[in-house]
């Protein structure tokens, strides 16, 4: 499969890596959108948010969202994003949560 999430859960494409559990990579984002920039992903292929069965997993990647905004001191808040879909504006046809932070953010989003 020519996943480039999937390329960097298994080392074949660098990327600065933050934090790994079992099921979940964290790294950061290319092209960051704020001063930190995370991106939180499963290890297991899953198209988008609207591919995944298993609730725990949602709930793994999620939990681990909130232990690495710890981690990096976001004690002001930070924003956890995940796009679905084309009209979402997923780019990378592999789930992940953007964890943005070290900013204000706006609302409504674009
Ligand atoms: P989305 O538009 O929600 O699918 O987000 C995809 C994100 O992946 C974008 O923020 C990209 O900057 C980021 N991205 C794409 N390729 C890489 C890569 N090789 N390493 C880190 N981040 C990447």
């Amino acid at each position: 499969m020519n996943c480039i999430f999937c390329k960097i859960v298994s080392g074949e494409i660098p990327a600065k890596l933050v934090k790994s559990g079992d099921d979940y990579v964290a790294f950061r984002d290319l092209s960051p959108q704020a001063p930190t920039h995370i991106l939180v992903i499963p290890k297991q292929h899953h198209s988008s948010l609207a591919d995944v069965r298993d609730p725990s997993l949602l709930g793994s990647l999620f939990f681990a969202a909130g232990e690495i905004a710890r981690d990096e001191g976001l004690d002001k808040g930070y924003r956890l994003v995940v796009n679905s879909g084309p009209d979402g504006g997923q780019t990378v046809f592999h789930l992940h949560i953007h964890l943005l932070g070290g900013r204000s953010m706006d609302w409504p989003p674009g």
